[in-house]
């Protein structure tokens, strides 16, 4: 704690007590990087400052101002959870760690950082950083990424934690992770600790902390006609358990491998067309389990096909105005231009 006296950054949701805000930042941060978040934190609390605020908002105002972001169930389950403290807790942020620990999208980890952050409740929250340099100072050589694992730091740092500082305790282990302890070639000489480490001592800060990963990527194949007729084109909501949910894009076929003719598609589907389609960007997106392959095809057609039930025309001059995912929004910024 000394040290992080010493060497903390000075972060907006560090200078509060407030759980809402607090709440909101470790959602951002989850899946993002400091610097990154850092903007759309400031957006998100001007936005929506309260709890009750972003209860009240639409799903699609919030989707808005998270876009860019990525894993936007974040984002629906941050909207889902102010609504939940709203009706169940009357707008004020639950300050027991069991009543924080049952709202949506919020896992241990980020139960016990709201809990002692805000409330100076004493639970260790156990996130990367603190995985990571617990398993260097302690010499641990288990799989990190393993849930026993996490269990057996959570105890170390239970113990280690003092009663009446919770919240400084918690925020130094991750400080020292993120800025000291880093993952590649972190300076020991420069550490606090360099005499006790067990990882300093042995020279094996390459080899812990150890993790193996089990998740299996995997590959999805999309392919998006951007239809283009008069200045008008059509647009559909993503629905269904999946990724981007409640978010607009063009129309999709989705296939199971990269093969997709799509002159054979206009035609099963009665488009004709005003000259050839034109594919205008290929690339792959990376999350965390699945690798998509995006394909977008321009199509004059002679008339807009047809709608399903979750499309829409639009002018091709609103595209921007609607949510969408990070790469659609490069794909409008590109049609815009
Ligand atoms: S001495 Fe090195 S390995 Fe040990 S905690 Fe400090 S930075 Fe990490």
């Amino acid at each position: 704690m000394n040290w992080f006296d010493e060497h903390r950054r000075d972060l907006p949701w560090r200078n509060t007590d407030d759980p809402y805000k607090i709440w909101v930042s470790e959602i951002i941060l989850q899946q993002t990087r400091v610097v990154q978040g850092l903007s759309y934190y400031h957006n998100f609390i001007a936005n929506f400052p309260t709890v009750k605020a972003l209860a009240e908002a639409d799903e699609a105002q919030v989707l808005k101002v998270w876009q860019g972001l990525g894993y936007y169930s974040r984002a629906r389950n941050l909207h889902a959870a102010a609504k939940s403290v709203v009706r169940d807790f009357n707008g004020t942020f639950p300050s027991k760690y069991d009543d924080i620990r049952r709202l949506k999208g919020v896992g241990d980890y980020t139960a016990a950082a709201i809990a002692s952050f805000a409330f100076n409740l004493p639970y260790p929250a156990v996130d990367g950083n603190v995985l990571r340099f617990t398993a260097r100072y302690k010499g641990l050589f288990d799989n990190i990424a393993t849930a026993a694992t996490r269990k057996k730091v959570t105890a170390i740092c239970q113990e280690w934690m003092p009663a009446d500082h919770a919240g400084t305790f918690n925020q130094a282990m991750m400080e020292m992770g993120a800025i000291q302890c880093v993952p590649i070639n972190p300076d020991c000489t420069q550490c606090p600790f360099a005499t006790t480490c067990y990882a300093a001592i042995h020279h094996c800060t390459d080899t812990l902390p150890v993790k193996e990963k089990t998740t299996k990527i995997k590959d999805r194949f999309f392919h998006y006609l951007i239809y283009l007729k008069d200045n008008q084109s059509i647009i559909q909501k993503r629905t269904g358990n999946d990724i981007w949910k409640g978010l607009y894009e063009f129309p999709l076929v989705e296939t199971e491998t990269e093969r997709f003719d799509l002159n054979l598609f206009l035609q099963e589907n009665d488009i004709q067309t005003n000259g050839e389609p034109q594919i205008i960007l290929q690339k792959k997106h990376l999350l965390s389990h699945q690798r998509i392959h995006l394909s977008f095809y321009i199509i004059h057609p002679e008339k807009l096909p047809k709608l399903t039930e979750n499309q829409q025309v639009t002018e091709a001059k609103m595209l921007p105005k609607f949510a969408v995912s990070k790469v659609t929004a490069e794909m409008v910024e590109m049609l815009g231009q």
